[in-house]
């Protein structure tokens, strides 16, 4: 068990933990249902309190199977879900958000992301969120996939600056976000949510990973979570249906990297020198 679950601050002021746990691809077999539940619960007894979901995981099914996982302890949970683009009208927001608390068994959601950028004007959901927030049913809003253009038009609308987080694939491989969008949210306090921290288990098997691991008595995947997590105003969402994952993910909070496993990894995942556009799973 990690001693302690270091936490970052969203700009609310209230904090979450800097390890949180995904569930894309859970909900979407019944077969695998009793596994995925006890590894989120699993994730909770280990102090991983956030959790990531979205209305379209599973159509609804990974919902389904948080709920079941955060049962009696909905309180100590953080609660992460997401609308879609297409349900991102005023009238959309408030249905999704309801079917999501439906499928959830909760009554509020505790930060609701806006999946990607969609054709919906930004300025209405962010109105919706606002009204969601008056009601109750969600505590925070945030958005995912936004890049730097797209975080400045939305903090220039009423009530944009009250977005509490970016959900974007970042992780070793994916280090374009550092050229401008994570310097850009580090300077206005707006935490990332690095999605797909272990690039959907591809760094895993990395072997310039398993070198530094094996210096850490760790594995590749431990490697890529602690250097995810030691970047400032970054939380790592990792997906783990397995218990022995789950395990060692809590475990990568305690692995301190060493400015030479630090130099060692810019060797072999280079920061950009140049802007690419936000990538997207
Ligand atoms: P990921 O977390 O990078 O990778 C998940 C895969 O890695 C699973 O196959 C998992 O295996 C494996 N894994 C996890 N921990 C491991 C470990 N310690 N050692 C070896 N393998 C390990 O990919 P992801 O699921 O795409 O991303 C994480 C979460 O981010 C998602 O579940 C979702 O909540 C969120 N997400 C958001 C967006 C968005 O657009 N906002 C897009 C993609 C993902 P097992 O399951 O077998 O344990």
């Amino acid at each position: 068990m990690p001693s302690t679950v270091r936490t970052l601050e969203l700009p609310s002021g209230e904090a979450v933990p800097v390890l949180g746990q995904g569930t894309w691809k859970m909900g979407e077999d019944r077969r695998r249902r009793t596994d995925e539940v006890a590894a989120l619960k699993l994730g909770l007894d280990l102090g991983i309190m956030l959790i990531d979901t979205a209305e379209m995981y599973a159509s609804g099914g990974a919902e389904e199977v948080v709920a079941e996982a955060i049962a009696g302890r909905r309180d100590e949970t953080f609660l992460v879900s997401k609308v879609l683009p297409t349900n991102a009208s005023r009238a959309g927001v408030k249905r999704a958000c309801e079917n999501s608390l439906k499928r959830l068994s909760t009554d509020r959601i505790d930060l609701y992301l806006l999946h990607w950028p969609g054709s919906v004007p930004l300025s209405e959901t962010v109105e919706a969120f606002e009204t969601l927030k008056r009601e109750g049913k969600i505590r925070h809003w945030g958005v995912s996939n936004f890049d730097t253009d797209e975080m400045e038009e939305l903090v220039g609308l009423p009530s944009g600056s009250n977005v509490q987080t970016n959900q974007i694939l970042y992780n070793l491989s994916r280090r374009g976000p550092e050229f401008d969008l994570a310097p850009w949210s580090l300077k206005r306090g707006i935490p990332l949510m690095a999605y797909s921290p272990v690039e959907q288990g591809a760094l895993a098997r990395n072997a310039r990973l398993a070198a530094v691991a094996a210096r850490h008595n760790a594995t590749a995947a431990q490697i890529a979570l602690a250097w995810a997590m030691a970047q400032p105003g970054v939380i790592a969402i990792p997906k783990a249906g397995r218990q022995e994952h789950v395990r060692q993910n809590a475990a990568a909070l305690d692995i301190k990297l060493t400015p030479e496993d630090l130099a060692e990894l810019d060797r072999a995942f280079p920061p950009p020198t140049r802007k690419r556009g936000l990538e997207m799973i």
